[in-house]
């Protein structure tokens, strides 16, 4: 037990002040290991106290409708995530009284909620010896056990958690876990591990060896698929023609700016033209490009163009397209960069009234 020691030591002097860690309350470690799922630890502190402010509790989360949890997620990506967590706070008030259940294989059950969460939530919330394993936690153990093995595979994580659990604190499981993150975090970070500040050096075997920084091993990932797409801003009577994706895939529910995927040899404004008109029954005339963002995801990359669109004409459109008035554009929840988009027009907006 002396790595955990060591660990809890180096801890109770130098953890982070997060917002989160004010109590271990099982819902809010809950958002904030969902929040902190793909977005950086300053980011999130700011989106995780908004959310507090509007969904104190469980039961208050579960109550609001899915668009407005959308709207209070906008900007921090992967909105599954959101989905989930509002499935999973349903299924707490309908399946366990409202009480997040206290074992990491009955939380993994929850929807969105994986092996790491599940985790966190059991040992931070319920003092629980379950091991949450992120990348931060693969790094630090491949480097203080010198594992060669490849951490992106399944049996490389088995035999990390198989250490973690011989090396755990019985008495403060969360506390250990938390204790990695930070260390994870502040100094045995990707590049460059500050192995003259961590409290596990002595026991480190990548370090005695000085090769630290060429571990973990780590396949790499494949390039995102690059994926060129053309959008039109379409404005009448300062409104906007918007159109909301579909209920499953990628940014399921969210809403854009009538978008067509352009393949090599496309006319931009002859593509943009015919989807509005085919889809949506509206005349434009495409005049120039406004916008130009490269947003990524984790497969994919978007190269997309925004286009002025003059309205000519149109029938009524109906669901899953609306026309949103230019003063109410950050009551819908937008789709990757087309809330940058909206904000600059609603920015826009402001100043002429
Ligand atoms: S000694 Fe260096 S490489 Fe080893 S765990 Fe500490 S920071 Fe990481």
């Amino acid at each position: 037990m002396v790595l955990a020691t060591q660990l809890l030591d180096w801890y109770d002097k130098n953890s982070r002040d997060l917002p989160w860690r004010k109590d271990n309350d099982a819902y809010k470690v809950w958002v904030s290991e969902i929040m902190l799922q793909q977005t950086r630890v300053e980011v999130v502190k700011d989106y995780y106290t908004r959310w507090m402010e509007r969904f104190p509790t469980l039961e208050a989360l579960a109550q609001t409708s899915e668009q407005e949890v959308l709207t209070y997620w906008q900007g921090l990506g992967y909105y599954n995530r959101a989905r989930n967590l509002l499935s999973g706070v349903r299924e707490v008030c309908a399946e366990y009284g409202g009480k997040v259940p206290d074992n990491a294989p009955a939380i993994q059950k929850l929807p969105g909620v994986g092996e790491y969460t599940a985790g966190a939530i059991a040992s931070i919330a319920y003092n629980r010896p379950s091991p949450a394993i992120d990348g931060n936690v693969l790094r630090i153990f491949s480097r203080l056990f010198c594992l060669e093995e490849d951490i992106t595979k399944q049996a490389t994580k088995r035999k990390i958690d198989r250490l973690i659990r011989d090396h755990m604190s019985v008495e403060r499981p969360g506390d250990f876990n938390q204790a990695l993150m930070d260390l994870g975090s502040m100094v045995c970070i990707p590049q460059r591990p500050r192995c003259q500040l961590c409290p596990l050096a002595t026991l480190c075997e990548a370090q005695a060896r000085d090769v630290q920084d060429v571990l973990p091993v780590r396949t790499p990932k494949k390039a995102p698929l690059h994926i060129k797409l053309a959008a039109g801003i379409v404005i009448q009577s300062s409104s906007l023609l918007i159109t909301q994706r579909p209920a499953t895939g990628m940014l399921a529910g969210m809403w854009e700016f009538p978008t067509v995927e352009l393949a090599e040899d496309d006319s931009t404004s002859e593509r943009l033209k015919t989807r509005i008109k085919s889809d949506l029954q509206q005349e434009v005339c495409v005049g120039k490009r406004l916008f130009h963002y490269i947003h990524t995801f984790s497969h994919r990359k978007w190269d997309i163009s925004f286009y002025q669109c003059q309205w000519l004409a149109g029938n009524t459109i109906s669901f899953p397209a609306h026309w949103l008035g230019l003063s109410e554009l950050d009551t819908v929840p937008w789709a990757g960069p087309h809330r940058k988009v909206a904000t600059v027009l609603g920015e826009q907006f402001t100043q002429e009234l």
